[in-house]
């Protein structure tokens, strides 16, 4: 059979660590000999990223702009104990922030379902995908201890030098006060990165805060949301024949729980910090998890949701051999080479994403898989195998697929 033919490069980011490796096995043994794969490199490993001052991360973000669509493999985010084993001139900020503030994106996680390895909740028979809005609140607050009796206040200064003030407590005592604020922008592109994915993957949203309490702050985001709909969503979501939902983040939780899944869920900052690790252990496991930033612009950039795996990449490097799962990092390859055969209408291409899925999927079905998935299926008689293995067994799956 010919290699499938790309006629625009997809934005390649490289990593760290396990992920590293991975992301080479999975080239080499899934992607390259089924398609003439087209790519525009970025080494985003932590000591290129510090020979380059970091450049290569914002230049990387740039070619995604340019380009749409961008695949990314899992980065290390230097702490200190970072910065002394890689010798760091200094300590970079997160890869993944980076190309979320340039991007203006909203990132979507969303679990790879699997028969025999069954969500915790019984209800849930397809993926929720969850929606965190990643700016602001309480991330971005200013607090303070107050010492004792006093009053505290809000004060605004308007540039213009008007005033507005509001009492936060008269404190009779020592206390805590905190300040958090949201921008319309920010809360916009939230807006707008949520309904354009709904669209483009069909599936229903749900919107939820606690606006009966915040009647100011939480109301706002409620009110952006249903406006920016009325305006230039609902009809669109008509045609495709899906919802817009929004109710209470109390009423949204109790759903939830007895829901069949199969919608996004978008979520306030903390919310969504708190609420995507649940879902995604219920779920299973990290390494089922995978996510898309999309930011409102229609720029998609797919990963894994897990880490670079730093403890089997330390066996790795003694010689040992790991099992570490490499499913999300594939789904997040076949995200992108989807999104791509769309935008250049080569279907091929997206035909063979389908089949890649469908052959990691249903090799796992099969019984062979990795020793995290193993210690967690309902299956019997499961062979473990080790990453080369697996991999080896999907593109046998896939071969028979594609025959
Ligand atoms: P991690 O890499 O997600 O791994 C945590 C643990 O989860 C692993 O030790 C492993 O458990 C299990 N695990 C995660 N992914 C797995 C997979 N694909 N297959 C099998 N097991 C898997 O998180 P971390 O160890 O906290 O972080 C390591 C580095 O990743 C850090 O430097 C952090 O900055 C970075 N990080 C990057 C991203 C990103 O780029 N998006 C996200 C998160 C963290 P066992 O060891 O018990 O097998
Ligand atoms: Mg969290």
């Amino acid at each position: 059979m010919d290699k499938i033919r790309m006629t625009t490069p997809l934005v390649e980011m490289d990593g760290d660590e396990m992920t590293r490796i991975l992301w080479k096995w999975i080239k080499e043994q899934l992607l390259l000999p089924y398609v003439d794969l087209k790519t525009e490199y970025y080494d985003l490993g932590l000591p290129y990223r510090d020979e380059t001052d970091d450049r290569v991360t914002f230049e990387s973000a740039e070619a995604t702009k340019k380009y749409g669509v961008a695949v990314k493999c899992a980065t290390i985010t230097p702490n200190a104990a970072r910065v002394e084993e890689y010798q760091l001139k200094k300590m970079y900020k997160s890869p993944n922030g980076t190309i979320r503030a340039a991007l203006d994106g909203t990132v979507f996680r969303k679990p790879i379902l699997v028969d025999g390895i069954e969500p915790v909740v019984t209800s849930w028979k397809k993926p929720i995908t969850l929606a965190r809005h990643a700016y602001g609140d309480v991330y971005k607050a200013a607090e303070m201890r107050v010492p004792g009796p006093g009053k505290v206040e809000l004060v605004y200064t308007g540039a213009d030098g008007s005033e507005m003030r509001e009492t936060v407590h008269e404190f009779a005592g020592a206390g805590v006060v905190q300040g958090m604020h949201n921008l319309d922008s920010s809360i916009e592109s939230f807006a707008k990165s949520c309904f354009e994915y709904a669209l483009s993957t069909k599936q229903d949203l749900w919107f939820a805060t606690k606006d009966t309490i915040s009647k100011k702050y939480d109301h706002h985001f409620k009110d952006v949301f249903q406006e920016m709909y009325d305006a230039e969503y609902k009809e669109k979501f008509a045609e495709a024949g899906i919802t817009y939902f929004y109710t209470l983040i109390d009423d949204a939780v109790a759903r939830i729980m007895k829901a069949e899944g199969g919608f996004i869920w978008a979520c306030k900052n903390y919310d969504g910090d708190v609420m995507s690790d649940m879902v995604s252990s219920a779920f299973g496991s990290l390494a089922m998890m995978t996510s898309v930033l999309v930011s409102p612009a229609g720029v998609y950039e797919y990963e894994a949701a897990h880490g670079t795996v730093q403890r089997h990449y330390y066996r790795y490097l003694k010689g040992e051999e790991t099992s570490t799962n490499p499913v999300a990092t594939i789904f997040a390859w076949t995200g992108a080479l989807r999104k791509r055969g769309e935008l250049d209408g080569i279907a091929e291409l997206c035909e063979f994403a389908d089949q890649l899925e469908k052959a990691t999927i249903g090799t796992i079905e099969a019984g062979k898989m990795t020793k995290d998935l193993a210690l967690i299926t309902k299956k019997k008689d499961v062979t473990v195998l080790n990453s080369e293995d697996f991999l080896a067994a999907v593109r046998e799956t896939l071969d028979g697929i594609r025959r």
